[in-house]
């Protein structure tokens, strides 16, 4: 049996097998198949998620040649994309159209699909996460490929928007687009208080803004990053100084393997929450150096986001990958519960399902509609099942 494992190498599995799809039609068989067969199907993208979305032991598909722009509109800045395409290459194909995505994570290595499955998000307060741009999906199911936009098939489109790998095998997306773009950044720093007491200016003023801060120096690396038409510079700049076009300067590089943990507060509490985070780390955790980050989220529809009805904070606490994080990051999970957290899907949590279902208003929603789509449950693993059936 083939090993697996994430992209921190935290988690691992022995799936029955690997397979790779390379088209729409090569995805839709492979489904149908293994469903004639009742095997369970858990469908890969880049493997970054540090929840156990993809640990199980039966059919792994890794969609890496599901990949490049099928169709784009210039009249509504939209575009049809394979959905195993990776952000870094659709930033340059979609800049070649003189298109560009709203807004990106904190690095673009993520497939497009593996992305939209978790909320996938990056800083700004009127910017929304990468579900909230999906106008339209088309999954293989296991009761065959269907459509779904705001206009056919539309509660299909609502729920799996964030997919979670729950309904099927996203064979393509449409995502809401704009058109290109060019950005500067614009670093600096200082200790976490002084960050604070500025922080809604700098919320308010910036297209993006967001802070790293450091608990062994108390010290905060904040990033503003805005619009510009001054022309792009090359080679690129460190980061915190780039001036380039949205997809040059939006993603960092992140090598080092860590854990995390990320939960969403309603955005009036993200002051008081990090405050209690960074007390934590002052004072119980004192021997972490991985940073804390801080970020803003625009309020969405999208049925399980963090940020559904609500403009939330994202706070990410990290741990190295080599050392237990279960006692620091089960402390944070309760000051982030006691601030109304939702967690994000794509990262470190220890809630059950019936606590999920209290803090997602559209918990069965989705997933009646996902038992629809999914009617034998051919794409649920353990941890999904147990999600589901402890709500
Ligand atoms: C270094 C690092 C930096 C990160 N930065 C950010 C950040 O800035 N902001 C943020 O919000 N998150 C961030 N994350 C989290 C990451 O964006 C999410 O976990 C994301 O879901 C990973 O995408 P992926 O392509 O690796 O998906 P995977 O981890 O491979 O899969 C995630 C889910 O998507 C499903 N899936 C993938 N492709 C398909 C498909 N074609 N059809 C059906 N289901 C599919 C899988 O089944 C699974 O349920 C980061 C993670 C790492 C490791």
């Amino acid at each position: 049996m083939p090993k697996w494992n994430n992209w921190s190498g935290k988690l691992t599995a022995r799936p029955s097998e690997i397979l790779f799809v390379r088209s729409e039609a090569d995805a839709e068989a492979l489904v149908r198949s293994a469903a004639a067969e009742n095997r369970r199907i858990r469908v890969a993208g880049a493997t970054h998620s540090h929840a156990p979305l993809l640990v199980h032991d039966d059919l792994l598909v890794d969609t890496r040649g599901l990949s490049g722009i099928v169709s784009i509109d210039l009249d509504t800045n939209s575009a049809w994309i394979a959905g195993g395409s990776r952000i870094h290459t659709l930033g340059r194909q979609l800049h070649t159209a003189g298109l560009a995505l709203q807004n990106q994570g904190d690095i673009d290595e993520q497939a497009i699909a593996g992305a939209t499955a978790t909320g996938t998000h990056g800083t700004g307060t009127k910017l929304g996460n990468l579900s909230s741009a999906v106008t339209g999906m088309r999954i293989a199911t296991s009761e065959g490929l269907v459509e779904c936009t705001p206009d056919e098939n539309a509660e299909l489109w609502r729920a799996s928007r964030l997919h979670l790998g729950a309904f099927g095998l996203v064979t393509q997306l449409r995502l809401q687009l704009r058109p290109a773009y060019r950005l500067q950044e614009v670093a600096h720093g200082g200790p976490l208080e002084e960050a604070l007491e500025g922080l809604d200016e700098q919320i308010d003023t910036n297209r993006h803004y967001e802070f790293f801060w450091s608990p062994q120096e108390d010290e905060v690396r904040a990033k503003s990053i805005n619009e510009t038409d001054n022309p792009p510079v090359y080679p690129l700049a460190e980061e915190g100084q780039r001036c380039a076009w949205n997809y040059e300067v939006l993603p960092n590089y992140r090598p080092h393997k860590h854990t995390e943990m990320e939960y969403s507060v309603p955005a009036e509490s993200g002051p008081a929450c990090m405050r209690e985070i960074a007390h934590l780390l002052k004072t119980q955790f004192t021997d972490v150096v991985w940073p804390v980050e801080y970020r803003t989220l625009a309020a969405d529809d999208v049925w399980l986001s963090t940020a559904y009805d609500q403009e939330t904070v994202t706070i990410s606490v990290h741990q190295d990958v080599r050392v237990d994080d279960e006692p620091y990051f089960r402390a944070c999970e309760e000051i982030f519960l006691a601030h109304a957290g939702r967690p994000h899907w794509g990262k470190v949590h220890y809630l059950d399902g019936a606590a999920l279902a209290r803090i997602h208003p559209r918990w069965e929603d989705w997933w009646r509609v996902r038992d629809e789509a999914d009617p034998h449950n051919i794409f649920v693993n353990d941890y999904l099942k147990d999600l589901r059936y402890a709500s």
